[in-house]
């Protein structure tokens, strides 16, 4: 696994100070390596979970072509045959879902067929019962030609997924509709990766737990509570150790715990270039950490790295203190490595242009994540506009909002009516 060092120093314009979001990105891309621990799960556990096996179909599916309707199926040469736009065939047998193939029916036959039964030898066409006059007390029937062409209401037996063909890639995490595919194609268990556990706490001396009084100057630990949420939704174990007070002792003992029974650590609070607390101390001794301030708003400072105790060794990431900012270096950095970490192959999520209803003000040179909600105006159109105060302490920007307008590095000032960029929260929180 590359150190820290070694990737960023194969940086030419690297500046710790002033870090675009794009290049942080980059450097823990690099730094992070996916766990190796897989387990067996029956499928409906594996909801959520990370695929650690490429899925070939074993079978066709479906196995047989059959038919979509309730109707009658026929060979479609009878449409070319048809008289006077007209074609009557003989009804020679019905077809079940669930029964094996009727006998083929003869020239000038049809064979009645429920949906899902399988298609009989020499038939391609299946006519729906909605169009069909039947004659003779059942035994004929006739319809119009041009109701149907050749092929129509036949599925093809594997149009599904045929054998052989791949059907989920290593890395997928398991959809609902993937628990379905796993089902269709028979499989009862599937490989998995090994569950990720992140611990974390909360720094700082005038945080205060839920139950404690608030004493004068203090606030109550917000933070390891969103931290709880947006964890929760990557589907990893937790490890929560509570407010960690801005001691050595307590904070090395901390890191330590951490570090030895979790995969990745997130501490939040104590960060902040030329904060006089021991946070960074403890964290630069314990490993290869690196402190940067990075190029955006909310969210400038933050420590990345790795450290080590007990011959174990974990991610860090040290997140800034403000509550929003927590937020925001959470779904911007931590999100993706922490997928990557868990060998899960995630696309990026969307961002959509849509029309800003206000100006919002923005200086070239940093990443902007403005909390946002999107809504239609009165015309039907989809616009934007920003929640209110976006103080990186104010959280109820980000309970409020439905989406960020990420504002890029280079981008000015927005004026009424500009399109911007937004990221949906729907499939990020
Ligand atoms: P820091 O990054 O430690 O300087 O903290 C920045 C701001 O975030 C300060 O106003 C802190 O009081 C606040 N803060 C830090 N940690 C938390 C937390 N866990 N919950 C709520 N607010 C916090
Ligand atoms: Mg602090």
């Amino acid at each position: 696994m590359p150190s820290l060092q070694s990737v960023i120093s194969c940086l030419s314009d690297y500046d710790p100070t002033a870090l675009p979001v794009d290049q942080a990105n980059r450097i823990i891309g690099e730094v992070v390596e996916p766990v190796r621990g897989v387990e067996q799960v029956p499928i409906r556990s594996a909801l959520d979970r990370v695929l650690a096996e490429d899925i070939t179909s074993p079978i066709d599916v479906p196995a047989h072509d059959n038919s979509a309707m309730d109707g009658y199926a026929f060979a479609s040469s009878a449409l070319q045959a048809a008289n006077a736009g007209q074609v009557e065939l003989e009804v020679a047998g019905t077809s079940f879902a669930g029964g094996g193939a009727s006998s083929p029916p003869g020239a000038g036959q049809a064979v009645r067929i429920m949906t899902g039964a399988v298609m009989p030898d020499g038939c391609d066409t299946v006519v729906p019962q909605e169009f069909v006059d039947v004659l003779a007390d059942g035994s004929r029937i006739r319809f119009a030609a041009d109701t149907v062409r050749a092929g129509d209401n036949r599925r093809l037996r594997g149009e599904d997924l045929a054998r052989g063909q791949s059907a989920l890639p290593a890395g997928r995490i398991i959809q609902p509709a993937d628990l379905g595919l796993l089902a269709s194609l028979g499989f009862a268990e599937v490989r998995v990766r090994r569950r990720l556990r992140v611990a974390f706490f909360s720094t700082g001396d005038e945080l205060r737990s839920i139950g404690e009084p608030l004493d004068a100057g203090c606030v109550y630990d917000s933070n390891r509570y969103t931290l709880h949420g947006m964890l929760r939704r990557l589907n990893v174990d937790l490890i929560d150790m509570g407010v960690v007070r801005d001691d050595p002792a307590a904070l090395e003992a901390a890191f330590r715990t951490a570090c030895e029974t979790a995969d990745a650590v997130i501490t939040s609070g104590g960060v902040s270039v030329g904060e006089a607390d021991y946070t960074k101390q403890i964290m630069a001794s314990l490993g290869d950490v690196t402190f940067w301030k990075i190029a955006m708003r909310p969210g400038r400072p933050m420590a990345f790295g790795r450290i080590a105790s007990g011959g174990r060794d974990a991610l860090l990431f040290g997140l800034p203190g403000n509550p929003v900012a927590v937020m925001v270096t959470f779904y911007h950095f931590v999100r993706a490595a922490l997928h990557r970490q868990m060998g899960a192959n995630v696309p990026p999520l969307p961002l959509m242009r849509v029309r800003s209803a206000q100006a919002i003000r923005k200086k070239p040179g940093r990443t902007e994540y403005q909390r946002g909600i999107l809504a239609r105006a009165d015309g039907g159109e989809w616009e934007v506009r920003i929640t209110g105060q976006q103080g990186s302490g104010v959280l109820r920007s980000m309970s409020e909002a439905n989406c960020f307008i990420v504002l890029a590095h280079e981008q000015d000032a927005v004026r009424a009516g500009d399109m911007v960029d937004v990221m949906l929260f729907d499939g990020l929180v």
